[in-house]
């Protein structure tokens, strides 16, 4: 959505908070009209290790606190404070791109540290709570939650991409991910990104098999892309999408639905439509 706003393939997303505000905050916007109740924040790639690649680490703080401010104010833009105040803010935080030690080189403390400077200028900001998303290893999931933990109270939501026929990257079952997200004391857990809606649902039912109790969220792209005119097009309909959310929540019992790579506000309007029954915020 930001590339069609003019930002060049390839660079980071997160920088548009401090350079075009008003563009994060119209697409923010978008989505809101489109009948979210929550959004992210325009952070995934906020991590230092990960804006160290653009030469950005020195603006950590400022990239994910302007983030959230951006997000958050569009929230009060469509708040109705009677029935459940502002839409929902969470802070996000995206995989830091690197392999921990011993597989790779970044050692723990250090992932941890980054995750927690990042999750503070989120919070400071004024994030609702925060998404860890897209990860692939269990080790560096425990780090993104120590390391939020140790600035801030707020619920911590991750979801893990399973996207490696059934498994994700690094080889972690559904069941085996529910399994150790809860013990860590994670809010919300779930699965996002992957490759295509099946197999997003396939990964939270396997979930809910073991977790019968398990606040789940999940959050699938709108399909595979492919290429049109050196754009990428995904091929999934708003229509299509918004039949599998009605699947996620009466067969999966998920209490959050979203959209991932993909998802246009059309797909969003779909969803929210399609959902509009199952809606049940007193018990959320
Ligand atoms: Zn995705």
């Amino acid at each position: 959505m930001l590339q069609q706003m003019g930002l060049p393939p390839g660079s980071a997303p997160d920088v548009w908070n401090l350079t075009h505000p008003d563009a994060v905050k119209a697409l923010h916007r978008q989505y809101c009209e489109a009948g979210a109740d929550l959004i992210y924040t325009n952070t995934f790639g906020g991590t230092r290790i990960r804006l160290k690649r653009e030469g950005l680490d020195d603006q950590v703080r400022q990239i994910n606190l302007a983030g959230a401010q951006l997000a958050r104010s569009v929230a009060e833009e469509f708040g109705d404070r009677i029935v459940f105040g502002d839409r929902i803010v969470f802070g996000d935080l995206g995989p830091t791109g690197e392999l921990l030690a011993p597989v790779g080189t970044l050692p723990y403390e250090v992932a941890m540290d980054a995750f927690a400077e990042q999750a503070a200028a989120l919070a400071e900001g004024g994030v609702d709570a925060f998404i860890v998303e897209t990860l692939s290893d269990l080790e560096e999931s425990r780090a993104a939650i120590e390391g939020i933990r140790s600035v801030s109270v707020l619920p911590i939501a991750v979801t893990l991409s399973f996207d490696t026929r059934g498994r994700t990257m690094f080889g972690v079952k559904p069941e085996q991910a529910i399994k150790v997200l809860l013990d860590l004391g994670v809010t919300i857990a779930g699965a996002n990104c992957g490759r295509t809606l099946s197999e997003t649902l396939e990964a939270v039912l396997k979930m809910r098999a073991v977790a019968p109790e398990a606040r789940l969220m999940a959050k699938p792209n709108a399909g595979l892309p492919h290429t049109e005119n050196s754009a990428l097009v995904y091929e999934v309909s708003p229509e299509a999408m918004a039949d599998y959310a009605v699947r996620f929540v009466t067969e999966a019992g998920v209490r959050i639905l979203g959209g991932c790579c993909g998802s246009t506000p059309e797909h969003i309007r779909a969803i929210a439509a399609a959902l509009k029954p199952f809606k049940q915020w007193g018990a959320a």
